[in-house]
């Protein structure tokens, strides 16, 4: 007997039929002999439909009036995300409550449980918390004692006992940290897809589904991009060692990958897998003094707004005195880095300062690549010869990103897929 962890996504319980359906995969664990905790999402759709809401309700009555202290521009206002909250959490406190109830009524012992109840600790950043801690122990004795607890995923309880959510996608989380918090043998993650594939197979039809992916591969494809899993949940599993799979929910007995230590991947490739975003924007300052301090001077007031700089490239000044210098942020952020770029022009001293928002990333992940001399120039050399130019590299141990124009991503994806020999055959 052992604790398992489940998670289903929101088109798995996207109705009724669903629900009875996901019911129907618990219960069979159950009589494996299993005990069960059962993470949901919200029914598919209905946090966007709770989010929109949220910024409907914040707009003030009549369209077109500055707000106050806006300096007499017209600002989308953004709602009380403690109270965006509370509207965007109800979403699988509904999912929870009606998986228990079909349970039940299937003959299998039920509770839900939401995130204060768990209770699932996190920061006070409303709207994507950090989940702190899991003492979970009420609920684990209920769950010994062999009622499957369903846990509303997504939601946890900040500082002050106000409801918080953690970021789109945040689910996964939940389910990962929530297996960690009762030292489940398993988390296993059901969705859409049958597992994690070396690329987006909508772009790539003969991409592969991986077996194994080691934990340190899947956090580089996740924040590089790749939608399977929200970049916090890996890096739970990854710190607590949680052996995490990701299943389909309509076939789950075939397929599925497994995340795991490196050291459990035998046949390391030097690319596991293919990686792109299309949430990217580059701003480049030209003519900056080429002098100590100056990086600080520009990334300082930007990490002050909140803006994540990703990829930084610093040309050589051709006379020693003034040199350009270029970084890339989230589409979403990128109005934001302007304007901070700008408000502290007199200190940076840049002559000018230009940007572009279609660009794109694509990167090439895999833990081969630590043994293999030459992968980063085979990326370099298949792109030229498909005659695409790149705008900023930045490398890490495990991968190796390029930013290219948006419009030629998918090419670059599946010229990259075959030159790494990762073609289905
Ligand atoms: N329902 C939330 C969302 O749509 C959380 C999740 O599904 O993981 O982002
Ligand atoms: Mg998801």
């Amino acid at each position: 007997m052992a604790i398992i962890a489940m998670k289903f996504g929101g088109t798995s319980v996207a109705d009724l039929d669903r629900i009875r359906h996901v019911a129907g995969l618990v219960k069979r664990e159950v009589e494996r002999g299993n005990k069960v905790a059962v993470v949901v999402s919200a029914m598919a759709g209905e946090t966007n439909k709770l989010v929109g809401w949220t910024n409907e309700a914040a707009r003030p009555p009549v369209e077109g009036i500055p707000m106050e202290g806006s300096g007499g521009k017209v600002l989308q206002p953004i709602p009380d995300q403690r109270e965006y909250d509370v509207v965007v959490a109800s979403g699988e406190q509904v999912t929870s409550g009606l998986l228990a109830i079909t349970l039940n009524a299937m003959g299998v012992k039920a509770r839900s449980w939401l995130g204060w109840q768990v209770p699932i600790e996190t920061s006070a950043v409303h709207g994507s918390a950090r989940i702190e801690g899991v003492p979970a122990f009420e609920m684990k004795r209920a769950i010994e004692g062999g009622e499957v607890a369903v846990v509303a995923g997504f939601q946890g309880v900040a500082p002050g006992h106000r409801i918080s959510t953690l970021g789109r996608g945040g689910s996964d989380t939940s389910a990962v940290a929530v297996a960690a918090g009762i030292q489940a043998a398993r988390c296993d993650i059901y969705t859409d897809v049958d597992g994690v594939y070396t690329t987006d197979p909508r772009i790539v039809p003969k991409a592969r589904r991986l077996e194994k992916i080691a934990f340190e591969e899947m956090l580089e494809m996740a924040s590089l991009g790749a939608k399977v899993l929200q970049t916090r949940s890996v890096e739970i599993a990854m710190l607590h060692r949680v052996p995490t799979r990701v299943l389909s929910t309509f076939t789950p007995d075939v397929g599925g990958t497994l995340l795991c230590d490196e050291e459990d991947i035998v046949e390391k490739k030097p690319v596991t897998g293919i990686a792109y975003s299309r949430d990217e924007a580059k701003i480049t300052l030209h003519k900056i003094p080429d002098r100590p301090g100056i990086a600080a001077s520009i990334f300082g007031p930007l990490a002050d707004a909140g803006v994540n700089v990703d990829m930084i490239v610093q040309n050589v000044s051709e006379d020693g005195k003034k040199t350009d210098l270029t970084f890339t942020v989230s589409r979403s952020e990128l109005a934001r880095a302007l304007a901070a770029i700008e408000k502290h022009a007199a200190a940076i001293g840049y002559r000018d300062v230009t940007h572009a928002a279609d660009v794109a990333k694509v990167s090439i992940i895999g833990i081969g690549m630590r043994a293999h001399p030459g992968v980063a120039q085979m990326m370099f050399r298949t792109l030229s010869d498909k005659g695409i130019n790149i705008q900023v590299i930045s490398t890490s141990e495990i991968k190796v990103s390029v930013l290219i124009a948006e419009e030629y991503v998918e090419l670059a994806v599946r010229a990259l897929h075959s030159a790494y020999e990762l073609d289905a055959a």
